[in-house]
């Protein structure tokens, strides 16, 4: 649906619904996301935004606003800087009436989200991602949460925003390895869910993706809207209907991703990670499930033509490599295992996702070695 100043409007409609605005130049948007009434915003932002800090808060004129500045990255998800952020909404008097408005990548998404979660037990946030990561995953399905010393997002709560606002614009200063990290999760709903996202990849050149596009546009609202999809029908992860895996399905890559970014000690991005995993689990599956070749090597194709990795040579390892039980031991601990049984969200065709319970390790190792590259698919 187009709305005025040439923005999307996709509706999320979970138990309480909520838009996701997308579009160019659209942050004047933001007042309207707000639910009505609010009179004090607390702005929850990494220190390296800085310097958009000032024309954002400026949107936001005639309101009592408070600024929160967090520091960058997966640094801001600990219990410490949650405690920094309610001891400021304590000595504000920040009430059930008042909003927290997120301005940052995935990791402030994610705190913001818990900061609002936890205040009074629930106030509402918006979120205004500014990475292409953020916008089609950590802002939308109300997943929040911080790290702790046992590993990552252990400690969180299911909280939906209010409203999501992803301006493309605030991606023209991101970094270009950035761009191509967040398309990792793009492709992946192509691949899950809208083929139509892998056409577009496949007939766009790759260096032409950039935040001006209305390609990347179209990508960006079309991975948004599989998101939605997915948790208007599973926000919990309780689990599908008809054989589909429920919200389970987003997690299609990411159980060897997890694993690899754990071994690489997150020096990897979460997108090449994916990348990694979806073609890992393509492997897997045209092993123990059949797919066919041509769906694996399209696999390779897509997320190669954007620029991520589809092999795991040792480099991207630290030169020494991982050994697979190391990876099969971590993978054998996510948070994502059930019981002491592996589980992979595998397809049996295009945008025909399954659950994979208990493959043979024949299988999980051959399709190893396939994605290291040590064995013909
Ligand atoms: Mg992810």
């Amino acid at each position: 649906m187009n709305a005025p100043n040439d923005s999307t409007v996709l509706r999320v409609a979970t138990a309480s619904p909520y838009d996701v605005v997308v579009g160019h130049d659209v942050l004047d948007r933001l007042r309207g996301l707000l639910p009505e009434g609010v009179q004090r915003v607390a702005i929850i932002t990494p220190e390296s935004l800085e310097d958009l800090l000032e024309p954002f808060a400026d949107l936001l004129e005639g309101l009592d606003v408070i600024v929160l500045q967090v520091p960058d990255g997966e640094e801001a998800k600990t219990w410490e800087v949650a405690a920094a952020c309610w001891e400021s909404l304590g000595e504000e008097g920040f009430t059930r009436s008042d909003a927290v408005v997120t301005l940052g990548g995935g990791a402030t998404t994610d705190l913001g989200g818990f900061v609002a979660a936890t205040w009074l037990r629930g106030v509402a946030v918006v979120h205004v991602p500014t990475t292409v990561l953020a916008m089609v995953d950590a802002a939308v399905g109300g997943k929040t949460g911080i790290n702790t010393p046992a590993g990552k997002n252990l400690v969180g709560s299911f909280h939906e925003p209010a409203g999501v606002l992803c301006d493309l614009a605030l991606l023209a200063t991101l970094p270009r390895a950035e761009v191509v990290a967040g398309l990792g999760e793009v492709v992946k709903c192509g691949f899950i869910a809208d083929p139509r996202i892998l056409e577009l990849v496949e007939t766009t050149e790759p260096a032409e993706l950039t935040a001006d596009s209305p390609v990347l546009r179209e990508l960006v609202e079309r991975a948004i809207q599989v998101k939605a999809d997915v948790v208007a029908g599973d926000l919990k992860e309780t689990g599908g209907v008809d054989g589909h895996p429920g919200r389970e399905v987003l997690n299609y890559g990411h159980t060897l991703a997890h694993a690899v970014e754990k071994a690489t000690d997150y020096a990897i991005r979460h997108g090449e990670a994916v990348a990694l995993g979806c073609v890992y689990v393509a492997e897997l599956a045209a092993r123990a499930g059949g797919l066919s070749p041509e769906l694996v090597a399209r696999h390779r194709a897509v997320f190669g033509r954007v620029g991520l990795p589809t092999s795991l040579p040792t480099s991207l390892l630290g030169g020494e490599g991982v050994d697979f039980d190391t990876l099969l031991a971590t993978m054998r601990v996510d948070k994502k295992a059930r019981g002491n049984q592996l589980r992979f969200v595998v397809l049996e065709d295009l945008a025909r996702p399954v659950v994979l319970a208990g493959p043979s390790e024949a299988d999980l190792r051959a399709a190893y070695a396939a994605l290291s590259g040590l064995a013909g698919s």
